[in-house]
């Protein structure tokens, strides 16, 4: 615990906050511990923010957007007023909380999800209860169908990588008319499909996506929320009364380009779909169980050693990959999916490790 300073809030005294997967100074790793893209951004993009860096950086960028919106409404089929645009989907995660939940109400999100919505949920005083997935990883609507104020999912889930359908999602949202439903589809470029298109239908949903992952440009911080008009409104009384400037002239610049490239974009997240499909083919070989995941990392154990010792032997022989020191998932590593070469690299090293064994 860090010692506590006599001129901390109490906010800051109770804050419990999220430990980002490391980014190592050390030495070079073969990086497959946050979920990065392991190709660069399109050539587009890197145009776009050069162009973008000049003489009108001194001014303000556009606070509401408005450009990015709208080519990102015209990418997903929605109006311009059903998207939100920021500083990356943690952000809008935080702002979501925030905007559409109460203190002192009770949310409810499966017991092993991403690791942010507890702390968001402790920092705003919101209570939750934490939503058993079954033995598989997997959750049902009808596992959802209790009494809630919220709910929140990622879909693709983390750190397993299971989906649910979309069936699956509209009956969640059937049984949930009047409390928000966050589906958090941080992953869904590489797999399942897409809740954005059930915004008309239903008033309470709001789905968040984010550049981080399948745009290769976590490096940017860019995220974009969608749903009602409403909602989105919502949204942006939160922000107006934070930082009405939470995205700057590069970001919006590259965000835009990054949109635009959509061929570039799905001729990256397939590789990363055929290195995963390749890579969980092989570990299983090894004698590793992979959970099958619809993103871009796998979920991995190898009968019962601590997920903390794997990741110690494999970050001794220079692959850095993520462990979870909790109940169920203590011997599971979540490894993200890199290029063939380093998963190549990452297959050599299991297999020394379980050679050992
Ligand atoms: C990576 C991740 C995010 C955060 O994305 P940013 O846009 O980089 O903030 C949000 N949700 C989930 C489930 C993630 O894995």
């Amino acid at each position: 615990m860090e010692e506590m300073s006599k001129y901390w809030s109490d906010t800051v005294r109770n804050a419990i906050p999220y430990i980002p997967g490391e980014q190592p100074k050390d030495k070079r790793y073969i990086k497959l511990n946050t979920n990065e893209n392991p190709y660069p951004p399109s050539p587009g993009v890197i145009d776009a923010i050069k162009r973008s860096a000049d003489g009108s950086l001194r001014l303000y960028p556009d606070p509401d957007c408005t450009e990015l919106r709208e080519t990102c409404a015209k990418y997903y089929g929605v109006g311009a007023e059903n998207v939100f645009a920021g500083n990356g989907s943690d952000e809008l995660l935080a702002f979501s909380f925030q905007a559409f939940f109460n203190p002192g109400s009770t949310i409810i999100f499966p017991d092993i999800t991403y690791t942010f919505y507890l702390v968001y949920a402790r920092f705003y005083n919101i209570d939750f209860r934490l939503v058993p997935l079954n033995a598989e990883f997997e959750i049902s609507a009808d596992d959802l169908a209790r009494e809630n104020e919220g709910i929140v999912l990622a879909n693709p889930n983390a750190p397993t990588g299971k989906v649910l359908p979309a069936a699956s999602i509209v009956k969640i949202l059937d049984s949930n008319t009047d409390n928000v439903v966050i589906i958090d589809e941080a992953y869904i470029d590489f797999g399942g499909e897409s809740a954005v298109k059930y915004i008309d239908q239903f008033p309470n949903l709001l789905v968040i996506k984010t550049l981080s992952k399948s745009h290769s440009l976590a490096g940017m911080r860019i995220g974009f929320a969608f749903g009602q008009a409403h909602l989105i409104k919502g949204l942006d009384r939160i922000k107006n009364s934070f930082n009405s400037y939470t995205l700057d002239r590069l970001a919006l610049a590259a965000a835009k380009a990054a949109l635009e490239d959509t061929e570039y974009y799905s001729e990256t997240s397939l590789k990363v779909i055929r290195t995963r499909e390749k890579t969980t083919e092989e570990l299983r070989k090894l004698g590793f169980y992979v959970v099958d995941s619809a993103a871009n990392f796998i979920f991995a154990s190898y009968k019962d050693i601590p997920g903390e010792f794997l990741f110690k032997r494999l970050r001794d022989m220079g692959v850095l990959v993520r462990y979870f020191n909790k109940p169920r998932i203590e011997n599971f590593i979540r490894v993200s999916i890199g290029t063939d070469e380093e998963m190549e690299i990452l297959l050599n090293a299991a297999g020394k490790i379980v050679c050992e064994k």
